[in-house]
């Protein structure tokens, strides 16, 4: 069966949108994106909606309630290094089923890395938005603690699924 996805729509975008097809040009000899966002895989969190960018504005680092494990944290090592990003922002979100996996104690197969670091975040707060408030803010903790020489500003945000507000 084929995917229902398909990439022709944004081919004509392109094909109408010199602006875009301009961006697009110039990004095939390099992305210097300013900000990573890490956020959750969640279909209805899209960083590059929430913040109105366009290609190679924003890197983005999505897993299930955006937590930093070995892979995540090898990606934000590579975007502070090499494509020097002046912003990091962690994007938690209301709604998060990482989360209220992680606090009704709910198993899988291969879910423990996540659902492990997410109750080590959390430990015993039951309230789903405080704990995707101090889910993010332990990895914004994190990543300064793996990184002190940044310079760069990093911070956390909620996006707010039923108003489309992060703050
Ligand atoms: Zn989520």
């Amino acid at each position: 069966m084929n995917t229902p996805l398909s990439n022709k729509q944004f081919l004509d975008r392109l094909n109408n949108d010199k602006e875009l097809r301009n961006r697009r040009d110039e990004l095939v000899k390099g992305q210097h994106p300013e900000t990573i966002v890490i956020t959750c895989s969640d279909s209805r969190v899209v960083p590059e909606f929430i913040f109105n960018c366009s290609l190679g504005d924003i890197f983005v680092i999505r897993t299930a309630g955006n937590v930093i494990n070995e892979g995540e944290l090898a990606t934000v090592e590579y975007a502070i290094e090499h494509l020097k990003v002046k912003h990091i922002i962690v994007l938690g979100h209301t709604h998060c089923g990482a989360v209220h996996a992680a606090i009704h104690n709910e198993q899988g197969r291969y879910l423990g890395p996540i659902l492990n670091r997410i109750k080590a975040n959390i430990s015993n707060i039951c309230d789903e938005l405080e704990a995707s408030k101090i889910n993010a803010i332990k990895e914004v903790s994190y990543i300064k603690e793996k990184f002190p020489q940044y310079e760069g500003t990093i911070e956390y945000k909620i996006y707010d699924i039923e108003t489309s507000e992060s703050r």
